[in-house]
């Protein structure tokens, strides 16, 4: 008999195509948050998951899964994942690094020239008419050359952003728990304690993973810290920054704008005040969303299940500790 396996939810036609001849799938809602309780008839039988980084994996879901093999994440960051309880109990969890990279990089520096540069609101006043003659002072930015980019977090992502703004002629300075000779080298980063990535960045750039210690990283104490002109770019997750204090920050002027791909909660209610504010510009978690990129994912996704289900080990495992076990 085949394995058994859950999608947490419905995946677009063909991205799962490699896993229909290997599994008996069973698919989850598409409108709802989290593990669907619909799917629980399924949990015991259930070798392998397939979840979206909105979907909670928590001791409590694992065990109703005694045969669970394998946890596989359609995403790099796996805070949504309760990693130990999955090693504890033997499961492997993948997820999809590396093939997002670059279209988060580039998504990065699209909402770094859209703040700096006031692109939609000088976009919004040419389409609502208020594009009178051409004048000298017109729609003012900040000039990208020659000011501080400062990225929290100089892994895969945080490199890719350094590349493209070297090449804007931004100085990078970082922070990380480890130093990055070897990325240093290529792109001429420089590592400082996080104050002072604070206090000297003209554009500071979250792309480090959501954990115990970077959870509220960016809070009421930070966001004093920084200029009364800099900007904050969130392409992490969104409990990394005190959504209340970046909005009081926004709104009294103690940094000059902020553009956030990822927010706390999601999706940012309707109502919420971040969206009446003229410097704060917000997109609905795209970082990675480019056909070729998703489907890319998609494929890594279905590479990790078949691993686990097979007992091999996964390309991209995110706890590795769980092959250091005895079995
Ligand atoms: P990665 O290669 O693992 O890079 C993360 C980097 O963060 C590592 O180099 C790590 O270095 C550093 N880091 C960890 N803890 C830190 C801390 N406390 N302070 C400063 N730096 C810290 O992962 P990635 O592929 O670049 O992805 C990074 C994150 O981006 C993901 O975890 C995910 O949350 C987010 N992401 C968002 C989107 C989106 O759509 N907006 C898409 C993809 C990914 P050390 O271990 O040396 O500190």
């Amino acid at each position: 008999m085949k394995p058994l396996v859950i999608l947490t939810h419905p995946m677009p036609s063909g991205w799962v195509a490699g896993l229909e001849k290997e599994v008996r799938l069973v698919t989850g809602p598409a409108n709802t948050a989290n593990v669907s309780p619909d799917l629980q008839p399924h949990f015991a039988e259930a070798e392998g998951l397939l979840t979206w980084l909105i979907d909670r994996v928590d001791e409590a879901l694992l065990a109703q899964m005694p045969r669970l093999k394998v946890v596989s994440n359609l995403a790099v960051g796996v805070d949504n994942i309760d990693l130990e309880a999955c090693t504890r109990r033997g499961i492997a969890v993948g997820h999809t690094p590396g093939v997002l990279t670059e279209a988060v990089a580039d998504l990065t520096m699209g909402l770094l020239l859209a703040v700096a540069r006031g692109i939609p609101a000088a976009a919004a006043d040419a389409r609502a008419g208020r594009w009178g003659l051409w004048r000298p002072d017109g729609w003012l930015g900040r000039e990208m050359h020659g000011a501080t980019i400062g990225i929290c977090g100089l892994g895969q992502i945080g490199q890719a952003v350094a590349r493209r703004a070297a090449a804007f002629g931004l100085r990078v300075l970082y922070t990380s728990r480890r130093p990055k000779p070897k990325a240093e080298a290529a792109g001429g980063a420089r590592r400082v304690p996080w104050a002072t990535l604070l206090r000297e960045s003209d554009f500071l750039s979250l792309h480090c993973p959501l954990t115990a210690e970077t959870r509220g990283l960016v809070d009421a104490r930070a966001l004093r810290q920084m200029k009364p002109t800099a900007y904050l770019i969130n392409m992490a997750r969104g409990p990394v920054v005190d959504t209340a204090a970046l909005t009081q920050a926004l709104q009294q002027g103690w940094i000059a704008g902020a553009a956030l791909d990822v927010t706390d909660p999601e999706p940012l209610p309707p109502q919420h005040p971040l969206y009446r504010l003229p410097n704060c510009l917000i997109t609905p978690h795209i970082g990675s969303a480019t056909e070729t990129t998703r489907r890319r994912m998609a494929d890594l996704a279905v590479a990790n299940l078949l691993a686990g289900l097979r007992g091999e080990p996964l390309p991209h495992c995110a706890n590795p500790a769980v092959y250091e076990q005895a079995p």
